[in-house]
């Protein structure tokens, strides 16, 4: 046994990816005493990653089509310098079969699941068949790509509108139609399956019941070669914008140890339907009667991985590197306990007030808030530009503290300590979110930003409260004709130093 694991000890690990994840992959790596390899493009040529790895290749021009996604160049640079394994990252080729398959034959380590298990989950269809098997709740819908239009629209009125048109092969909150009533159903069903291949490379589209007060609450899940599965709780996930997440934490301010213990359970009978194992996540929807019910399973390490770690003290990435060199997971399902309680806000280079459109730019300033229980993963410095090319993330913040009304308390001191000028951010949008009643109270679900945001919220500091409520008083009365409860805690409190900071350039 000592023999193997030694054996399959990785030496020299490349990381295809860029940015905070790339870092923060190789940064565990240095740890286990791996070398790390950076690849990039002509447009990372001085990025961070590139500067923290052992070795670092460029793999071509900017756009990703032509570097971050072309599996030969990244497998040819890991033959280059002799890496025994890849580790994806999220995002580019993290969920692509063929990628994991690729570094499988090319006899390198891939750190993440089968290709199998990959291609399974990357058809939400073919994950939804599996789950069922194992019982797992699933939103009412179709279980086939619709093929003929007239029985498609007679399953949504059995299932009752609105519904919504989804992309078998879709992520990233792309490729999904909301339908309100039979009278949109064939135009939107066009559109969605037109998107659908050009987004994906692949029409198929099912429908699915619209919960119209949904919750987006997942759990992360880790497997071992040896078939043992166990779940590290649930992360919350519902503000979003776009179908995307924003902000996330855990654990979730509505499960019970009741529900947190069924659906964990319905999530590792899902990783058990794919024979998976290393580092997984399975995304439900709850309604509210707390419902849930299996949206996906993304096959990878995830954007908001930090907060599970934060609340589990464990570090992911080890765990995904021990696990890919054949070790067993090194505890049980009963040996692990949730601590205290964590948030993550994502900074993105976009503006809220423009409809969260990217503002991509120079960080003209750029300093990150410290002190306890604050941990920011990022991939930038003062001075840096944020490329146009790729996604406009600058930043996660992470705040760990006893309680949640703790954590959320840190949150806001940090998005006050956070000083970023020359572009605009979601820093003070999270502010907002931060101090909103809704939020406070857990009250709330994925519709947060269309139901409770407006842009007039994130004015700037010079106009006196008055004179924001009027003129967040005049945009709602023109938008809805009915009264607004305004929360005046809500006002000064959503502008923070970063729009300051900006005014005085
Ligand atoms: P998570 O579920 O981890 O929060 P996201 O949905 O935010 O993941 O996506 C993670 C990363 O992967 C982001 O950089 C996003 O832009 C990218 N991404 C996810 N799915 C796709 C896709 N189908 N096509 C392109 N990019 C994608
Ligand atoms: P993606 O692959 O883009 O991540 P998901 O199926 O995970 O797609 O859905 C992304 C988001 O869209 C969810 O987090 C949720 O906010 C919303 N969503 C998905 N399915 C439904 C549904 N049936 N009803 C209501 N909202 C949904
Ligand atoms: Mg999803």
């Amino acid at each position: 046994m000592y023999l193997r694991k030694d054996m399959n000890k990785i030496k020299k690990l490349l990381v295809a990816n860029r940015g905070e994840i790339a870092l923060r992959i190789m940064r565990s790596a240095r740890e286990m005493g791996i070398k790390t390899v950076a690849v990039f493009s002509e447009a990372d040529r001085n990025a961070l990653h590139v500067r923290f790895a052992d070795e670092a290749i460029c793999i071509g021009p900017p756009a990703s089509s032509e570097s971050y996604l072309v599996i030969n160049k990244i497998i040819n640079a890991a033959r280059l310098v002799n890496a025994d394994a890849i580790h994806p990252g999220y995002g580019f080729l993290s969920e692509n079969e063929d990628f994991a398959d690729s570094v499988r034959k090319a006899g390198l380590i891939f750190i993440g699941p089968s290709p199998e298990s990959i291609k399974l989950m990357g058809s939400k269809l073919a994950a939804k068949a599996a789950a069922k098997k194992f019982n797992v709740p699933l939103v009412p819908g179709t279980t086939e790509p619709i093929a003929d239009i007239s029985n498609a629209k007679k399953i949504a009125s059995d299932i009752g509108y609105p519904i919504l048109i989804k992309a078998s092969a879709g992520g990233g909150g792309k490729g999904m139609r909301i339908v309100n009533n039979e009278s949109e159903f064939e135009e939107q069903m066009e559109r969605a399956i037109s998107e659908a291949k050009s987004a994906f490379g692949d029409g198929s589209v099912f429908i699915e019941k619209y919960v119209t007060q949904p919750r987006h609450i997942e759990f992360q899940i880790f497997g071992d070669q040896h078939g043992n599965v166990i779940h590290l709780f649930e992360r919350e996930c519902s503000i979003q914008r776009r179908h995307q997440k924003v902000i996330e934490e855990a654990p979730s301010s509505i499960l019970t140890p009741a529900l947190r213990e069924k659906m964990g359970n319905a999530a590792v009978n899902v990783a058990k339907a794919a024979n998976y194992y290393n580092a997984g996540t399975v995304e439900f929807i709850v309604d509210d009667k707390m419902n849930f019910y299996f949206l996906e399973m993304n096959t990878r390490l995830q954007v908001e991985h930090p907060v599970t770690e934060e609340i589990t003290g464990l570090d992911l990435v080890k765990l995904q590197i021990e696990i890919a060199e054949g070790q067993k997971l090194p505890f049980k399902q009963e040996d692990l306990s949730i601590r205290g309680h964590a948030i993550e806000v994502r900074v993105y280079a976009e503006d809220p007030t423009n409809n969260f459109l990217p503002d991509i730019g120079t960080l003209k300033t750029y300093k990150r808030p410290q002190g306890h229980g604050i941990r920011v993963d990022d991939g930038f410095e003062q001075g840096m530009t944020v490329p146009f090319y790729y996604d406009p993330m600058i930043a996660k913040m992470i705040c760990h503290d006893e309680t949640r009304d703790r954590a959320i308390l840190k949150t806001i001191r940090a998005i006050d300590e956070y000083e970023i000028t020359g572009l605009e951010t979601t820093l003070g949008f999270c502010k907002f979110v931060m101090n909103h009643n809704a939020f406070r109270s857990g009250d709330f679900d994925t519709n947060f930003v269309e139901k409770y945001f407006k842009p007039e919220f994130l004015v700037d500091e010079t106009m006196n409260v008055e004179e924001m409520i009027a003129s967040v008083l005049a945009t709602q009365v023109v938008a809805e004709m009915k009264p607004l409860m305004i929360k005046s805690e809500n006002i000064p409190s959503a502008v923070s130093n970063w729009k300051k900071n900006r005014l005085n350039e």
